[in-house]
C-alpha cells in the first residue's frame, strides 16, 4: 500500500501542559479550555465559514509526545487498572501503529480578527498538540445511543476533591484572570488520574495546569490538594 504523508493543519493551546493528569477521553473534565490555531495556508476564515453552526467538532490530532515510542499489538485498558491485556484496536490506546488520536470537543467560539483561532471546550489534549482535521460533529449520525460501551463501561466512583487553607488563598489570587481553576481541578482529580497500581496515601502527586503545578494526595476516595503554585513556564 501506498505510504501517507499529511501536514498538520493547526496546533493546539491547552490548559494540560503536560501529559500526566489529562483526562481519558474528552468530555470528562468540561471545565478544560483549548484553541486550535490553524497553521498558513489554512489559516484563512473561508476554512471555517459555517462551522460556527455546529455545538461540537471531532479533532484529529497526533499523539505527538508519545509517537516516537511506536506500539504494541496489545495494551492494558486503565479502566482496567492496568492488568489485563487487550487489542490495541480494542482500545484507545496512545501506542498506536499510525498515533492518530479522535476527539469530539464542544466548540465554543471561532476567532477570525487575527488568523484562525478555534476555542473548544472538554478536550482531551496536550498543549502543542498537532491537529490534522476538524469536521463538525454530526449527531444524527454519530450519537448512537443503543451503543455498547464492551469494558470501557466499567464505572469508577468520582474521588471527593479538598483543598487546603494554602490552595483556598492561592485560588482566590488566580480567580480573577482563571475563574474555571477550582472547577477544572475538581474535574481532572476526581477522575483519579493516579495509575491504576498506585494506592499509597502518603504519595503526592503533581500536575501542570495553565501555569500552576498542583500538588495532593489520594486517600480513601479522596484527593486533597496541598499547594497550588505558579511557576513560569
Ligand atoms: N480521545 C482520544 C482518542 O480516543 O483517540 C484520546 C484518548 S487517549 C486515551 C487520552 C490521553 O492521551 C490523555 O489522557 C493524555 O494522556 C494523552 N494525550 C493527549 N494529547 C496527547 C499528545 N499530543 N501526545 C501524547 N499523548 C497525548
Amino acid at each position: 500500500m501506498n505510504s501517507w504523508s499529511m501536514q498538520p493543519i493547526g496546533v493546539v493551546e491547552s490548559c494540560f501542559k503536560e501529559k500526566f493528569a489529562i483526562p481519558r477521553q474528552p468530555g470528562l473534565c468540561p471545565s478544560a479550555e483549548a484553541s486550535v490555531l490553524l497553521l498558513p495556508p489554512y489559516d484563512q476564515s473561508d476554512a471555517v465559514r459555517g462551522l460556527e453552526q455546529f455545538s461540537h467538532v471531532w479533532l484529529l490530532f497526533a499523539f505527538h509526545q508519545t509517537a516516537a515510542q511506536g506500539w504494541r499489538p496489545t495494551v492494558r485498558p486503565p479502566k482496567l487498572g492496568g492488568n489485563q491485556r487487550l487489542g490495541v484496536f480494542a482500545s484507545r490506546s496512545t501506542f498506536r501503529p499510525n498515533p492518530i488520536g479522535l476527539s469530539v470537543a464542544k466548540l465554543v467560539r471561532i476567532d477570525t480578527d487575527q488568523g484562525v483561532r478555534i476555542h473548544v471546550g472538554g478536550a482531551d489534549l496536550l498543549d502543542g498538540t498537532p491537529i490534522f482535521d476538524i469536521k463538525p460533529y454530526l449527531a444524527y449520525a454519530d450519537a448512537i445511543g443503543d451503543a455498547s460501551n464492551g469494558y470501557a463501561d466499567a464505572g469508577t466512583q468520582p474521588l471527593r476533591v479538598s483543598f487546603s487553607a494554602a490552595a483556598e488563598a492561592a485560588l482566590q489570587a488566580a480567580a480573577a484572570r482563571y475563574p474555571r481553576l477550582r472547577a477544572l481541578i475538581e474535574e481532572v482529580l476526581a477522575q483519579d488520574p493516579r495509575p491504576g497500581y498506585a494506592d499509597d496515601p502518603e504519595r503526592e502527586y503533581g500536575m501542570t495546569l495553565y501555569e500552576f503545578n498542583i500538588r495532593w494526595r489520594c486517600a480513601a476516595h479522596s484527593a486533597s490538594v496541598d499547594s497550588i503554585t505558579a511557576t513560569h513556564l
